[in-house]
Parts: structure tokens; C-alpha cells; sequence
């Protein structure tokens, strides 16, 4: 199954001021989709923790789609384009029809009756200001387009604005065009009430020998008190087997719903 990686950019993820909220939705939309994301990197707005990041998604081949999240905006601290650049190798070129974009939307938005001119100033320009090569990906909410590397052998590198709402829009956009193909696993899950955890320890490691391509895991709800035990994995009918034997297994307790 191919899978995919997300580098979230931003010094307010950091710092603790903004919770990330952007590529936990993301990974819950490729694991559906089937690119289940493999590694996700967090740096802030500075230039070679951006560029390194880059480099270390695209030097692993089994990361096939490779998502860039923040910093595509028209301030000094926004640096996901020009970090693009100098990653990949390519020059920055301003783009006119992104320009031209930007123009249109100021009128439809009003943004140039309240700043008395449509003419794009620096902040505007920048983000105008991509590497060469990159495919744009709409971006029905906002300015900053999505951008699309190709990268070779069935591999794409994206970027994505960072407000929550930018990326959804972009991210819808090149779904149904770049993660096609392949097949979300199937996900199973039974919820004990006040069970502990290690009660189910025997059964899931049993499980897992007999199951090795059905992912198990245990995840304990604090506020809820309930147990959530998941199973995923390709083939529907051994997930289901594996519910269903832990179900026969754990007599002390009985999932909820049953
Ligand atoms: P803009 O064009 O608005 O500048 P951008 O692509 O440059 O967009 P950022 O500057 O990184 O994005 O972030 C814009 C807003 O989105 C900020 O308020 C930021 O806190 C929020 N944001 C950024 N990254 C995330 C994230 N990973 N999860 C949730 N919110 C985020
Ligand atoms: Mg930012």
C-alpha cells in the first residue's frame, strides 16, 4: 500500500500557541483514502529546518506523497516556497496567473475598494513567487494556491496553506486527482467499560502472531473510561476475525453494544 508523510510549518505549533490541528485531519483523510501517512515532522518557520525536512521525506522512497502544510503567505515569516526552492532545486519565477488571481479575488472580496487599489503590493507579489515546476491545485478558499511536485516514479510533493480551512479546500482538490488508486484499510472496534488494559494482554499478542496483517491496538479513554481495542487492516474479513476472537477470548469482560 503506498503511503504518504506531512511536514507541518510553524513557529506557533512549537511554541504551544496554535494546536495542530491541520495534520491530524489530514491523516485521518489518507488513511481513509489509502496513503496512510508514515512519519509526521513538525519544525518551525526557519529555513533549513524546512529545507532538511524536505530532503529527509524525499530521500525515503516509500513515502509516495509527501504533504508541506503552513507558511505559503504573504509575510517574511511565511518561507515554505522559498525553502521549496532551494529543497528541489528550482528557481523562483512569479507566476502571473496567480497574480491575476489574486486580482480577481480582491475585487469579489472587496479587499481592493477598502485598500483603494487592486495593484498587488510586496506581501502580494511574494506569494506570487513560486519554484518553477510546480502544478497549481485550487485553492477555493483563500489566495495562496496549493502546489504539486512531481516528483517521478508515481511520487508527489504538495504544499498547503496552513489556515485549517485553505488546506481542506486545496486538500479536497487534489484527492480525487493524486490519491487515486488505492484503497482505505477496513477499521473494526469494540469499547469495553472500566476494563483495564492490561487484562487484554495475552489475546492481543496471541492476535498478532496470527494475524500479522491486521493492525490491533489499545486505546484507553480517559474521560470516557471506556477501552477502545481497533483493529485495521486490507482485508475486512480478517479484521473481523480478529473482533470477534477477542470477543470469545476475554470472558472476564463484555464489550459495550454486545
Ligand atoms: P496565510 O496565507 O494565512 O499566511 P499560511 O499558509 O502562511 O497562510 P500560516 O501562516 O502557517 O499559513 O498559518 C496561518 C494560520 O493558520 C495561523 O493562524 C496558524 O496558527 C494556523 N495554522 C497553521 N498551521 C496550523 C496547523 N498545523 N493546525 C492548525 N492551525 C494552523
Ligand atoms: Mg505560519
Amino acid at each position: 500500500m503506498p503511503q504518504s508523510s506531512i511536514i507541518v510549518v510553524g513557529h506557533e505549533i512549537l511554541r504551544g500557541f496554535t494546536v495542530d490541528t491541520n495534520s491530524n485531519w489530514l491523516a485521518g483523510r489518507l488513511f481513509q483514502c489509502g496513503y496512510p501517512v508514515r512519519v509526521i515532522t513538525t519544525v518551525g518557520d526557519v529555513d533549513a529546518d524546512i529545507v532538511g525536512a524536505i530532503h529527509d521525506h524525499v530521500a525515503r522512497a516509500e513515502l509516495s506523497r509527501i504533504f508541506v502544510c503552513g507558511g505559503l503567505g504573504p509575510t517574511p515569516d511565511d518561507r515554505t516556497y522559498v525553502a521549496l526552492a532551494r529543497a528541489l532545486g528550482q528557481p523562483l519565477a512569479y507566476r502571473r496567473e496567480v497574480g491575476a488571481q489574486m486580482q480577481n479575488l480582491m475585487f469579489i472580496n472587496k479587499m481592493a475598494e477598502r485598500r483603494g487599489t487592486a495593484g498587488l503590493n510586496a506581501g502580494n507579489r511574494r506569494m506570487a513567487m513560486l519554484p518553477e515546476g510546480a502544478a497549481l491545485v485550487r485553492n477555493g478558499a483563500g489566495m495562496a494556491p496549493g502546489l504539486a511536485f512531481d516528483l517521478g516514479r508515481d511520487r508527489y510533493l504538495f504544499a498547503l496553506p496552513g489556515v485549517p480551512h485553505e488546506l481542506r479546500s486545496v486538500y479536497e482538490d487534489l484527492e480525487s486527482r493524486y490519491l487515486t488508486g488505492s484503497h482505505g484499510d477496513a477499521v473494526r472496534e469494540l469499547r469495553y467499560r472500566l476494563a483495564p488494559e492490561s487484562l487484554f494482554h495475552d489475546v492481543m499478542r496471541d492476535l498478532e502472531g496470527e494475524y500479522p496483517d491486521v493492525s490491533l491496538g489499545s486505546y484507553p479513554q480517559t474521560e470516557t473510561r471506556e477501552l477502545i481495542l481497533r483493529a485495521s487492516g486490507p482485508d475486512t474479513d480478517r479484521v473481523e476475525a480478529v473482533i470477534n476472537a477477542i470477543r470469545d477470548r476475554v470472558r472476564q469482560f463484555s464489550p459495550l453494544g454486545s
